[in-house]
């Protein structure tokens, strides 16, 4: 029988089970091999914004990013946001399914693992809802993705680092200069975090919020700032309500 226990709530007894078809899990992933080799993984993209690039593209940034860097230092989705990853994301999100959380953390930590992604940042830095938002939905779906894969590849979380301290309106709509006016002074950063930190989110769209939170790091002398979200939504394709 296969340990299940690494965390409260995961039974000791059910076998892995796929989520989408119910077949048989592989070893430790509640996901068949077929479908697991269907989902639409990001197979070449691009290291700035982790947009996706033609294959062969190698390791050179889009140019979007040549034009205009982002404020972090990289990117990395694992997938794609697109049928059924983002009815997996909605079912965290929305729904409040913890064990999609856990699923969709167990994908980006074997991606990032397949991608040999080192060095290894020294903590997991959820975004942070606010306290309100917070108290509304019961649980931060980045940080239960933070905690799966601090737990998966040994890195501490650190989700006391930053606080969001104004409540932000919804994004969904508005302008790109919009969007960080309505992120300015979002985030405070509380003490001094480690200088190599990665950001986790479930989605990168437009990337405003990870960037508004990446430069309240950087006035906090975060000196490299990676991004990791476990899909990555065109802008075209917006990944649902701002958190
Ligand atoms: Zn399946
Ligand atoms: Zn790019």
């Amino acid at each position: 029988m296969v340990d299940r226990g690494d965390f409260p709530g995961e039974s000791l007894l059910l076998p892995w089970c796929c989520t989408l078809c119910g077949q048989a899990g592989l070893p430790g992933l509640d996901l068949c091999a077929a479908c697991h080799a269907d989902l639409p993984w990001s197979r070449s993209a691009c290291p700035g914004c982790a947009a996706p690039l033609p294959e062969g593209a190698g390791a050179w940034r889009c140019g979007a990013c040549l034009n205009r860097p982002p404020v972090w230092d990289g990117a990395f989705s694992a997938l794609h946001y697109a049928p059924p990853i983002d009815r997996l994301i909605q079912e965290l999100k929305f729904h409040g399914r913890l064990s999609r959380g856990r699923l969709l953390g167990d994908l980006l930590t074997q991606a990032l693992t397949a991608a040999r992604h080192t060095p290894w940042p020294e903590t997991l830095i959820p975004v942070p809802l606010h306290r309100a938002r917070l108290k509304e939905r019961g649980f931060n779906q980045s940080r239960e993705l933070a905690l799966r894969l601090s737990h998966r590849l040994g890195i501490t979380l650190g989700d006391s680092w930053v606080e969001r301290i104004q409540p932000t309106q919804p994004q969904i709509g508005l302008s790109a200069a919009a969007r960080r006016r309505n992120l300015r002074d979002a985030f405070a950063v509380r003490g001094k975090p480690p200088a190599h930190v990665a950001i986790l989110d479930d989605v990168l769209t437009t990337g405003s919020t990870v960037a508004a939170l990446s430069t309240a790091l950087r006035a906090a002398d975060v000196t490299r700032i990676e991004v990791w979200t476990v899909a990555r939504s065109a802008p075209d394709h917006p990944a649902g309500p701002a958190k």
